[in-house]
């Protein structure tokens, strides 16, 4: 059980964060004792470096002005270069450390976006995962919540011959 100022503050992240669809996957899955995983690998389309969608505290950046700001006062964003924008109005970037092979210019360097991608959470927030990506979701039982339920049944069985 997590104490109760950090269980808030998670709550009040996934209000930001998750869309409708999001809260209907999330509340299913709590229902049916699953959780969602990465299935696959990386098949190096590069895909997720060539169109991205950065967010700023759960928000997307629809002002060009509000971007270059932040790259001022971060330069490490100075690499995502604006291509266009999504039908909702919001900035698509590429990275300009994408090399022509699809490889990372410095991958050791790269951001922790770039090491978390993908990651499990982007099930519940509306992101979708390139149509090239060849990682998925994986929705899976929760076998701790399985052995405890058969822990549970043997346990009552034993009562029963007592
Ligand atoms: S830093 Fe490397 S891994 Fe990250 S978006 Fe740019 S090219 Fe891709
Ligand atoms: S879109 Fe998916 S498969 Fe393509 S480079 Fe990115 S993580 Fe790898």
């Amino acid at each position: 059980m997590l104490p109760l100022a950090p269980m808030m503050s998670e709550i009040i992240d996934r209000l930001f964060n998750y869309n409708l669809r999001g809260w209907y996957r999330y509340l299913r899955l709590k229902i049916t004792h699953k959780h969602v995983k990465i299935g696959g690998s990386c098949s190096m389309c590069g895909a997720c470096c060539s169109s991205i969608k950065l967010q700023s505290y759960g928000r997307s950046f629809s002002s060009k002005k509000r971007f270059l700001q932040l790259s001022n006062e971060y330069p490490e964003l100075e690499r995502f270069q604006i291509i266009d924008r999504d039908y909702s109005g919001n900035l698509r970037f590429r990275c300009q450390w994408l090399k022509p092979d699809h490889s990372c210019q410095d991958h050791e360097q790269r951001l922790p976006i770039c090491h978390s991608f993908p990651e499990p959470e982007m099930y519940f927030t509306g992101a979708v995962l390139p149509k090239e990506c060849s990682y998925t979701f994986v929705e899976e039982n929760n076998f701790s919540w399985i052995l405890k339920k058969a822990q549970h049944k043997l346990h009552s069985k034993e009562s029963h011959q007592d």
